[in-house]
């Protein structure tokens, strides 16, 4: 596999960060992955502001611009021939002498790279995940996608100790977000229900587009919190990602969601997500 390590397209092996690089020393870095579908970036001027923003927010620079940066993602899926699958990129503050304050002259690193697999069609999709409820005990900023992703990769072990697929996060009685993509649910009177935008959750780029999808189907969205014991009554419940669109939940702490198979809302804002990704990028 190719990767891009600043500036350089070179072999995964011969790939080189330093130790001393604040991403790794500080979690000091934002990221973003966008997916890859019938060989094209699918929603990735979406994934493109929000990285200028998680690098503004941070004071932060690029190494390249990011207007530059979708050719060089476009360039290393064509390396690689990635059909289906996903570009993952990461800038760094980049390396510096050992000390918390940010340094006035570190160079940030940007590095990608690619991983292929299906997205369109996966067993998720078809039958839906289960999840576990689990407190949020990120930091404040969860509108800023840094690298530092402990907390959530703690929260998606015990989900698989438990035998589920993800967990839910919970704060002050009401879910945050997914371990990796943002939840909703669908009342029994038809709504689509999911958390409004703030610091609390990461602002969605497959959340934006499927919001405007449902509204233009003549869905009722309300962005408001919902609890664990509304998620477990409602008629559906779901999540969205850039890699893996629009998936079916359908167990929730042990109690199935509805039938407790994935629900015609859900099924629907998957099929109309991937037509449209497909028709832009087509
Ligand atoms: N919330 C969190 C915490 C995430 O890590 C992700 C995935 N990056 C999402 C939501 C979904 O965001 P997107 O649709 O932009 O992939």
């Amino acid at each position: 596999r190719i990767v891009y390590v600043n500036g350089a397209f070179v072999p995964e092996e011969d790939a080189k960060i330093s130790v001393f690089d604040r991403g790794f020393l500080f979690a000091d870095g934002v990221y973003e992955v966008s997916t890859v579908l019938d060989g094209r970036l699918i929603d990735n001027p979406g994934h493109m502001a929000r990285l200028e923003r998680s690098l503004n927010e941070l004071g932060m620079g690029s190494p390249v611009p990011v207007a530059e940066i979708p050719a060089l993602m476009e360039e290393l899926v064509a390396r690689n021939g990635v059909a289906e699958g996903m570009v993952y990129l990461q800038v760094t503050r980049g390396a510096a002498d050992r000390d918390f304050a940010f340094p006035k002259d570190a160079t940030p690193s940007l590095v990608m790279f690619t991983q292929a697999r299906s997205v369109a069609d996966t067993a998720a999709a078809r039958d839906g995940i289960k999840v576990i409820s689990a407190p949020d005990m990120r930091w404040a900023r969860r509108d800023i996608k840094t690298v530092q992703l402990l907390a959530p990769s703690m929260m998606k072990q015990k989900a698989k100790d438990a035998g589920a697929d993800d967990a839910w996060m919970v704060e002050d009685g009401f879910v945050t977000e997914g371990t990796s993509n943002n939840a909703y649910i669908v009342t029994k009177a038809g709504s689509i229900v999911t958390r409004q935008l703030s610091t609390a959750i990461l602002h969605g780029i497959t959340r934006a587009a499927v919001l405007k999808l449902a509204r233009e189907a003549q869905l009722k969205v309300e962005e408001r919190p919902f609890t664990i014991a509304e998620a477990q009554d409602a008629a559906e419940a779901f999540y969205t990602s850039a890699s893996s669109f629009v998936t079916p939940v359908v167990e929730i702490d042990g109690a199935k969601v509805g039938e407790g198979r994935p629900g015609p809302v859900a099924k629907r804002l998957r099929e109309l997500y991937i037509e449209a990704a497909r028709a832009e990028a087509g």
